[in-house]
């Protein structure tokens, strides 16, 4: 089924681009915001891997701390949209964190460390 309407469901402000979703709408701005990202207004959702890094983000695997975000931020906005949860952005901090200890087994041993850095940046931004 396509939708007649394509706004928004968590903001009901502006159409649910994947851009607006994953880094506009108001709840993903206050994410990349606690993370300490400044996005850029015009990014396109098909150059999220040349989303500015803030210096305290180590540039390693930079690409797959991205998507990791923007997963939970896609699996916030299915919860919400299909299951009605809810969840704060304390909670997917949380999640991220979780998150980042898994997906750091799948990294090269010799950079496993980096999931560490990225569980602080989440616990940090909690
Ligand atoms: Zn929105």
């Amino acid at each position: 089924m396509i939708l007649p309407d394509s706004t928004c469901e968590l903001c009901g402000d502006g159409p649910e681009t994947a851009v607006h979703l994953l880094f506009h709408c108001d709840f993903a701005a206050s994410f990349w915001r606690a993370l300490g990202f400044a996005v850029p207004t015009d990014l396109e959702a098909r150059h999220i891997q040349q989303l500015p890094r803030p210096s305290h983000v180590e540039g390693g695997h930079y690409d797959t701390f991205i998507l990791l975000c923007c997963w939970q931020l896609w699996k916030r906005r299915n919860g919400i949209v299909f299951h009605q949860e809810t969840m704060s952005l304390h909670q997917i901090l949380h999640a991220c964190r979780r998150e980042a200890k898994s997906w750091s087994c799948r990294l090269p041993c010799t950079e496993r460390r980096l999931g560490d850095h990225w569980c602080s940046l989440f616990s940090l931004a909690m």
